[in-house]
C-alpha cells in the first residue's frame, strides 16, 4: 500500500484515474517557474514523479510548519518564514499549476470538477468577530474617550477629533453599524448568492477571549436561525485560547449547535490560530467535516499552501481542507486595487479549476466605520454576477460536492492512489 500522498490524491481526483505504480520512477520536466519549489533557482529541472509527489505532498501537508521554532507572536506559523513567501510564489496556486503541468505530461485529462460545467467556484465567507455594537457600549465609549485624550496629549488633534466624532455618532440610540446581518443578506440576495457566517460558540460574552457574544444571547440565536432558514450557512469561529484542546473545541461546537438546533460542519479559527497537522486532527475528532483555515489572514493575502483545490489532509480520514486566499481589512484604502487583486486571483484559480474563498468580517459593513471595505466587497459581487463561469456558493456546498466527486471515484482516496 502506497503511503498517504496528497499529490496522488489530487491527480486521482482531478483526472478520475489512478496513477500506475510502475510510472513513479518516470522522469518529468519541471519548467523553470517551479524551480524554487524544488529548492533550486528558476531553472529547468528533471525529476522523477516520486520526487515531485514528495515535494507537492510536503507543501500541502505544510511540513515546513511542523517545527516549533517558526511561530509568530500569536503562536502561529510565521508568514515570513514560509518558503513560498520567501520565493515570491505565494500569490498563485503554484502547486495546482505544477500538478496540471505533470498531468499534461502524463497525457491525462482533467475532468470537469464543478457542477453545471462551471470553471471554478467562489465561496463568500464572513467571520463574526463582533455581533452588535450596542452591547457593552459604555465600555467602548470609555475606551474611545481614553484614546481621544491620549491623542490630544500626543498632539495628534485629527485622531482626537475622529474619536470624539465616533462618540457623538453612537449617542443616537438607533445607531448600530456593527449588527449588519440584514444588510449582508439583502446585498447578497440581490445577486442570488448565499455565503457562510462563522460564529463563536462561547458561553460568556465577556471572557479572556475579549468582548464578544454568547451563544445564549437570544438575539444571536434568532439571527443564526434566520440566516440558516434563508439558505446561509453557519460555521464555528473557534476561540483564540485553548486552540489545541479538543474538549474546548467540541464544547464550542456543541454550544453553537444548541443555538442553531442543527449540526455544524465547518470550522475556522479566530486569528487563524491553527497548527498543522494537529488542528486538522482536532477538527476531525470534534466531528467537523471541513476546515477553512489554509490562509494567512490579517494583512497578508495569498495561497498559503499554493493551492485553491480542496483536499483531504489526513490519511484515512474524511476531513476536507478548503483553503482560502483573500481577507478584508477594517479599512480598505484602495478598493479598486483590492478588487484587482481579487480578479487576478480569480483568473489564476479559473485556470486550475479551483475554488477561491474570500473572508469579509461581519462588522465591517458600514462605510463610515470601515471605509472602503464594503465598497470592495460590492465590486467583487458585481464581477461575480457577470462571470457565468463561476459557481458562487457557501463552503458547505463545496464540501458536499467534493465528497460526491470523491465517491464517484471509487471512494476513499486518502489511503493513496497507488496499490
Ligand atoms: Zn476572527
Amino acid at each position: 500500500m502506497m503511503q498517504h500522498n496528497l499529490f496522488y490524491q489530487g491527480v486521482q481526483f482531478l483526472t478520475g484515474k489512478k496513477l500506475d505504480l510502475d510510472i513513479t520512477d518516470q522522469i518529468i520536466n519541471i519548467p523553470p517557474c517551479f524551480g524554487p519549489l524544488f529548492g533550486g533557482k528558476e531553472e529547468k529541472l528533471s525529476v522523477s514523479i516520486k520526487e515531485a509527489a514528495t515535494t507537492i505532498h510536503d507543501i500541502l501537508y505544510r511540513k515546513e510548519e511542523h517545527l516549533h521554532s517558526n511561530h509568530d507572536k500569536w503562536d502561529r506559523f510565521d508568514h515570513d518564514q514560509s518558503a513560498l513567501v520567501i520565493s515570491g510564489l505565494d500569490h498563485s496556486p503554484i502547486v495546482d499549476e505544477l500538478v496540471f503541468c505533470i498531468i499534461k505530461q502524463l497525457k491525462l485529462t482533467v475532468r470537469n470538477i464543478w457542477p453545471k460545467g462551471k470553471r471554478a467556484a467562489v465561496c463568500l465567507t464572513h467571520d463574526v468577530d463582533q455581533f452588535d455594537g450596542r452591547s457593552y457600549l459604555i465600555l467602548r465609549k470609555m475606551w474611545w474617550f481614553y484614546r481621544a485624550i491620549l491623542s490630544l496629549t500626543l498632539r495628534r488633534k485629527e485622531i482626537c477629533k475622529e474619536y470624539l466624532a465616533k462618540i457623538r455618532r453612537w449617542t443616537d440610540s438607533e445607531y448600530d453599524p456593527v449588527y449588519a446581518f440584514n444588510k449582508w443578506m439583502a446585498l447578497e440576495d440581490k445577486y442570488g448568492f448565499r455565503s457562510t457566517f462563522f460564529f463563536f460558540g462561547l458561553k460568556h460574552a465577556l471572557s479572556r477571549e475579549g468582548r464578544l457574544y454568547s451563544f445564549r444571547n437570544r438575539r444571536v440565536r434568532e439571527t443564526i436561525r434566520r440566516l440558516d432558514k434563508n439558505g446561509w450557512e453557519i460555521g464555528l469561529h473557534a476561540g483564540y485560547h485553548r486552540n489545541l484542546e479538543l474538549e474546548s473545541l467540541s464544547g464550542q461546537k456543541k454550544n453553537l449547535e444548541d443555538a442553531l438546533n442543527k449540526k455544524i460542519l465547518g470550522c475556522r479559527h479566530h486569528f487563524l490560530r491553527v497548527r498543522f497537522p494537529k488542528s486538522w486532527q482536532l477538527y476531525e475528532d470534534a466531528g467537523f467535516a471541513y476546515s477553512s483555515n489554509m490562509a494567512w489572514g490579517g494583512e497578508y493575502q495569498g495561497f498559503r499552501a499554493g493551492t485553491s483545490i480542496p483536499y483531504k489532509p489526513i490519511a484515512g480520514r474524511a476531513l476536507i481542507e478548503i483553503p482560502f486566499q483573500l481577507m478584508d481589512m477594517a479599512c480598505i484604502e484602495n478598493p479598486v486595487e483590492y478588487h484587482q487583486l481579487f480578479l487576478n486571483y480569480l483568473k489564476k484559480v479559473k485556470k486550475v479549476n479551483g475554488c477561491l474563498v474570500i473572508d469579509f468580517h461581519q462588522q465591517y459593513f458600514d462605510e463610515v466605520e470601515s471605509p472602503g471595505t464594503n465598497r470592495a466587497y460590492r465590486m467583487i459581487l458585481e464581477s461575480l454576477a457577470e462571470d457565468k463561469e463561476i459557481w458562487v456558493t457557501p463552503l458547505i456546498d463545496v464540501h458536499s460536492h467534493f465528497c460526491s466527486k470523491y465517491e464517484d471515484n471509487g471512494g476513499d482516496l486518502t489511503k493513496g492512489a497507488l496499490r
